[in-house]
């Protein structure tokens, strides 16, 4: 087994148990695996042992990996899911399959209109910034129905539903509470009718909070590749 064979099979290990400590079907939570600032062939190793869904922070290097494993194209799913600047919309628009981190409409207005037609929509989450720091990204839990809303409306895009980084907590239930409250913006959604399925929380230090609060991806990158 190669060594990311070995540490992929060490994360679904742990996804597993916090599913089974949370009472969830294991089935219930997929697993991102945030390969930025690692090399292609760091991605096809993970995709050899069976991984399909990576995640990218930075658009330029996102699509020059994209590129490098163009053979797998089909097979591979690709995330953006760092800050996105208007005029870095399109190579994500022409190359993602789903975006994580939309924080505003004109983002999402950009990504419809410049989404090629022969693609299927891309997939998106809204990111959600549940602790108020004031220069984080992200949407206010109180203005992000109003958002999700335009945002399902346009064409070329499918919402899938939440992102949430929350700052580090000192312990598992206080980072659990954290990632609760993106889950009740969540609730909310679904609520108001709003079909969403997505609940992108965790990373390699809290993916076990993440899933007791609801995840329904975990976003890990350090666990899997080794520390940046
Ligand atoms: C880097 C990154 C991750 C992965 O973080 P690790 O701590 O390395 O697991 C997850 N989500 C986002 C948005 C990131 O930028």
């Amino acid at each position: 087994m190669t060594m990311i064979g070995d540490k992929l099979q060490q994360v679904h290990a742990r996804i597993v148990k916090a599913c089974t400590a949370a009472g969830r079907d294991p089935a219930s939570v997929r697993l991102l695996a945030v390969s930025k600032t690692f090399p292609a062939e760091a991605v096809r190793e993970a995709s050899l042992a069976g991984q399909i869904a990576f995640g990218e922070n930075y658009v330029q290097e996102g699509v020059g990996k994209i590129e490098a494993l163009s053979d797998e194209r089909g097979r591979l799913e690709w995330h953006c899911i760092g800050p996105l600047q208007s005029n870095k919309t399109r190579p994500v628009a022409e190359h993602f399959d789903w975006v994580h981190s939309i924080d505003r409409l004109k983002i999402a207005q950009r990504l419809a209109e410049q989404r090629p037609s022969e693609l299927p929509p891309l997939q998106v989450c809204l990111q959600v910034n549940v602790d108020g720091g004031a220069n984080k990204s992200g949407v206010t839990p109180e203005e992000t129905l109003t958002l999700a809303r335009a945002v399902a409306a346009l064409p070329r895009l499918r919402l899938r539903g939440l992102m949430a980084i929350p700052e580090p907590a000192p312990d598992f239930e206080a980072q659990r509470q954290l990632f609760l409250r993106a889950a009740a913006v969540f609730d909310q959604l679904r609520s108001a009718g709003l079909e969403v399925d997505t609940l992108s929380l965790g990373m390699s230090a809290d993916l076990e909070a993440a899933i007791a609060a609801g995840s329904t991806m975990v976003r890990v990158g350090t666990a899997m590749f080794g520390a940046r």
